[in-house]
């Protein structure tokens, strides 16, 4: 009985009734590919790519990038990577894509926009990624981060198909594009939620002060109906929604997520187990609803308190 347990607990991530909720590792250093590769993960949800730009006085070569990225999906050949371009700017500057004299880097030209004051970045990167992917065995989609408008989603999946990638997204990680994921949605191959920055932003608290600890808790409800929103509209349109935040690491939020539509939950290596321990014991119904449950709560405190005391009845 407890080997069957076990065996339960492992492969691909499923409810207890059977609904696949894909598992998938987040990646953000070279030094951590074998931990992430040897976890039992369908794949890679979030390939940050920052590491390569950081610490330089110019960006990498094209032929470095490919040789990191190969490196990568060759890790990963029969498993799907889920590829990141690059999100300078705010927490993660870089003296050739960011300016040092923005009053307000958060809200400035980072992510995706750095993409519209130099193409060029962008393209070598892209061209890179193509090139890595191709007879990688890795199924290799790209997302950009800070997506606003469907304008941005639409121009950037040009550019991705344009490079014979197979599959375009958006990260929804600004509230206007939670709010428009039906837009996206119709211009993009899937959705990723970042929600530690799509909490900084709707709650404008800037996501390193630890004082504004409150308010970056994603079990806030204004959180989560941001998230409900984005899943509905994915459904609505045939695109999977997945979350990338760290918040998809929370075995009980994940139940929430997942009631609310999320199809991938991206996390650290070592949290991907009780994440599927605690899907395989709950059907979908019941993690709807837990997310009814954190929904009508009226703060992150007691979402989370009402949720786990829902689990333990
Ligand atoms: C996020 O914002 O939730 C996210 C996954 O991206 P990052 O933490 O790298 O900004
Ligand atoms: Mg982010």
């Amino acid at each position: 009985e407890r080997r069957r347990l076990a065996e339960s607990v492992s492969g691909p991530g499923r409810t207890a009734d059977g609904h696949p909720v894909k598992l998938l590792v987040n990646l953000g250093a070279s030094n951590e590919l074998p931990a992430a590769a040897a976890a039992d993960s369908e794949g890679v949800g979030l390939f940050r790519t920052e590491f390569l730009y950081l610490d330089r006085a110019q960006a990498p070569s094209a032929a470095e990038q490919v040789a990191a990225y190969r490196e990568v999906f060759t890790a990963f050949a029969g498993r799907g990577v889920v590829v990141r371009t690059l999100d300078a700017g705010a927490d993660k500057p870089l003296p050739f894509a960011t300016a040092a004299d923005e009053q307000n880097p958060a809200l400035g030209v980072r992510g995706l926009r750095t993409a519209t004051r130099d193409p060029e970045l962008l393209r070598t990167q892209l061209a890179a990624i193509a090139e890595a992917a191709a007879d990688s065995g890795a199924e290799v989609r790209v997302m950009a981060p800070m997506v606003s408008v469907p304008r941005e989603a639409a121009a950037f999946a040009e550019q991705v198909r344009a490079h014979g990638l197979r599959a375009a997204g958006a990260m929804v990680e600004v509230p206007a594009a939670a709010l428009r994921a039906g837009e996206l949605a119709q211009v993009c191959d899937f959705l990723s939620i970042g929600t530690n920055d799509l909490a900084q932003y709707a709650f404008a608290a800037d996501r390193t002060l630890g004082e504004l600890a409150e308010f970056l808790d994603p079990w806030q409800p204004a959180l989560l109906d941001l998230v409900r929103m984005a899943a509905d509209a994915g459904a609505r349109h045939g695109r999977p929604v997945g979350v990338c935040g760290e918040s998809a690491a929370d075995p009980a939020l994940a139940l929430v997520l997942v009631g609310l539509g999320v199809s991938s939950l991206s996390a650290a290596p070592s949290c991907l187990s009780d994440v599927r321990t605690a899907l395989a014991a709950r059907t979908l119904e019941d993690c709807r609803v837990l997310a009814g449950i954190a929904l009508s709560a009226p703060d992150a405190t007691s979402a989370r308190a009402r949720v786990l005391a829902e689990i333990a009845a």
